[in-house]
């Protein structure tokens, strides 16, 4: 787990990459308000695909959503896959929190890459519920031949 602070400045990056470089080709005007929002909106959503586990920051304190999303789903299989950020986006979009949403749904995938990318990780279900298989872009065996070859030296 690339952990809270990981996910924060891989969100982070990610916000100031959007917020320079993309923001003015998608017509998003940079005023102070919509920069905070799109800056609040990404930091969250960097951090709440791991709401469906009790021990991170988000699930530790509303344990009524995070308990019952590990024991249903567990850990990066439903918050964790770009159908529930399509879906998110979507209903955000409707409830006129389109900026909002936009940052969020850029959040959740900056989390998402990173899991995927992360050593040692079991791999994210990124398709769930229609494919149910993990995911991982870096095989575990690759991870435990680079601990073995920096054991050695
Ligand atoms: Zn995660």
């Amino acid at each position: 787990m690339a952990g809270y602070k990981g996910h924060l400045r891989g969100g982070g990056v990610t916000g100031l990459i959007l917020i320079i470089f993309l923001a003015p080709s998608l017509t998003i005007p940079r005023t102070p308000l919509n920069i905070l929002i799109l800056s609040v909106s990404i930091l969250l959503g960097s951090l709440l695909p791991d709401i469906d586990h009790p021990q991170s920051i988000l699930g530790r304190h509303v344990l009524f959503i995070s308990k019952p999303l590990y024991r249903s789903c567990g850990h990066r299989s439903l918050t964790h896959s770009v159908f529930f950020v399509i879906l998110l986006v979507l209903l955000l979009s409707l409830a006129k929190l389109k900026l909002f949403g936009f940052g969020l749904g850029v959040g959740m995938l900056s989390h998402i890459v990173l899991d995927l990318c992360w050593p040692g990780s079991s791999g994210v279900a990124i398709l769930y519920p229609f494919y149910r298989r993990r995911i991982d872009l870096i095989p575990n065996n690759v991870h435990k031949k680079k601990k073995k070859y920096y054991k050695k030296r």
